[in-house]
């Protein structure tokens, strides 16, 4: 079956040789409805095999995108010079405002990657602060080990002369009873 475009006035025809592309008429509700009405044909039930040119879109091509102005076809004889001027106005608008937000799309990862950067630069930070911690705590640990053993041989040694002594009191205790 030839691909003939269904829209007014319209006699282009699909050819491979030719760049012109053929669409069929959406399947979403809404979207077809919206394409039936900008193409004004009266009393007319397109069925599935209806097409439409890329001629009657500002890019020359439909687009899927609701905010793009060619979601909806819009070139057609009946349309005003002023109305196509407006279409190609709004197609341009449109591909500023993608521009726009492609710009910003950049600009939003490039803080994204300074703030990892940030990130890391804390981290690093922080992991040198808690090696620093570890360090003072490794020396004082060492010099409380110094301290207890110091304790612990003085202890010893006191120890050692308490038990001294009362040995000491013991024998002079007996010498004395063994003198009486
Ligand atoms: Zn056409």
């Amino acid at each position: 079956m030839v691909k003939s475009c269904c829209a007014t006035d319209c006699t282009n025809r699909y050819s491979k040789k030719s760049e012109l592309s053929f669409y069929r008429l959406p399947k979403n509700k809404e979207r077809r409805i919206k394409w039936i009405t900008a193409m004004r044909r009266n009393n007319w039930n397109p069925g599935s095999e209806t097409w439409i040119c890329g001629f009657h879109f500002v890019s020359g091509k439909k687009s899927d995108d609701p905010l793009h102005p060619d979601y909806v076809p819009s070139i057609f004889s009946f349309t005003s010079t002023a109305d196509q001027n407006l279409a190609v106005n709004n197609l341009e608008k449109y591909l500023r405002s993608q521009e726009v937000c492609k710009k910003r799309h950049v600009r939003a990862r490039a803080v994204e990657v300074q703030d990892t950067e940030v990130q890391t630069e804390e981290t690093h930070n922080d992991i040198s602060s808690l090696h620093e911690q570890i360090k003072s705590l490794n020396t004082e640990c060492q010099s409380l080990r110094e301290k207890v053993h110091k304790l612990e041989s003085e202890l010893n040694t006191t120890a050692l002369v308490l038990i001294t002594m009362i040995v000491k009191r013991c024998f002079t205790k007996t010498d004395a009873v063994i003198n009486t």
